[in-house]
């Protein structure tokens, strides 16, 4: 019979004894007054956890520029928690994304997700950056570089992106981002990590020595995430379809299988050595919570309130 020693797992490991472990969580900017409840609520719930920071997404094409500079505001003042602004230069001229950048630095903002964005028509049509604009996201991140001091996160794609033809392309373009002076990359949601430590692998042998941080998705609605997966070029497994399969009338049995599915995947990651990690909340915070008490975080009495 196989044994694992407990002792040798860092999942089994307090929290006390892995002082090096990071967590992160993402929002987006809520739509109307009740969504923007919720997000607080979720928030305010979160922040004890001491998150390394707090991540505001940044709707396609710009839609939510105001919204996105308003929340990231609004989460350092209220909680003390540091946030980062998600900013994409799809659609826009160099001049206008600067400006974006500098209503940032402005308020204080000095993190940033700095990303491509998507073409108006969908992932799957080829991109066509503004004639005025910055090319992709490594011509944005140097561009964030020669504006100010920044902390950068850029994305990376365990099951490569839709548009990388092939693997040299992906971790070449992985590459030149952190060339150009990003700090970090957080990656895509994926549910195989087997396709997360190939990546990383791949990544050390082209000489990225930056961290790449895993992007957990906790499945709120399996079908939504489905569907999500679909566009971003996320496969789902025929185990993890299965273990939602019948469920979507079923609220209480969905939810906890899909913490125990999220549990799964990071406790996995912790015993492969994995030390930071960045969540998808969908600005809801049960499962993330969950989450983070499989890391070790509980929350500080008095802090994020
Ligand atoms: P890039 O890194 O520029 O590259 C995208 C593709 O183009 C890759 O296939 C790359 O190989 C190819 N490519 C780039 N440059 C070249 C070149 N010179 N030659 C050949 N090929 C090249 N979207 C939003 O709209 N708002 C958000 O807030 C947001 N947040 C995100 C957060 C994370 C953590 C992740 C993983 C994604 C996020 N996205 C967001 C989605 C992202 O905008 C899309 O995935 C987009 O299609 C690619 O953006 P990128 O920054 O990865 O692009």
């Amino acid at each position: 019979m196989l044994m694992i020693d407990d002792n040798l797992r860092a999942s089994r490991q307090t929290a006390q004894q892995r002082p090096d472990l990071q967590i992160s969580f993402e929002f987006f900017p809520p739509k109307t007054d009740a969504m923007e409840e919720k997000f607080w609520q979720s928030v305010h719930r979160l922040a004890p956890l001491k998150p390394r920071f707090v991540s505001v997404t940044y709707g396609a094409g710009g839609s939510t520029r105001e919204r996105t500079l308003r929340m990231v505001s609004r989460i350092k003042a209220e909680t003390g928690v540091d946030a980062a602004a998600h900013l994409t230069c799809v659609g826009a001229t160099r001049n206008a994304v600067d400006a974006v950048v500098r209503g940032y630095m402005e308020a204080g903002i000095n993190r940033i997700v700095a990303l491509r964005g998507d073409p108006p028509e969908g992932v799957g049509q080829p991109f066509t950056p503004h004639p005025d604009g910055y090319q992709n996201a490594a011509d944005l991140v140097a561009g964030l570089n020669r504006l100010g001091t920044f902390d950068i996160t850029v994305a990376a794609y365990p099951e490569r992106h839709p548009q990388s033809s092939d693997w040299r392309t992906e971790i070449d373009n992985l590459k030149r981002k952190i060339d150009a002076g990003a700090d970090r990359a957080i990656t895509q949601m994926f549910f195989t990590n087997a396709d997360y430590l190939r990546y990383l692998e791949r990544a050390r042998a082209a000489g990225i020595t930056a961290p790449i941080v895993p992007g957990i998705q906790p499945i709120h609605s399996f079908r939504q995430i489905a569907s999500f997966a679909g566009r971003c070029g996320t496969t789902i497994p025929a185990w993890l379809a299965e273990r939602f399969e019948g469920l979507d009338e079923d609220p209480e049995t969905h939810a906890l299988v899909a913490s125990a599915v999220a549990a799964e995947q990071v406790t996995e990651l912790l015993d492969e050595g994995v030390t930071e990690f960045h969540i998808y909340t969908h600005n809801r915070s049960p499962l993330a919570l969950a989450l983070a008490r499989m890391l070790g975080r509980r929350p500080e009495v008095g802090a994020g309130s």
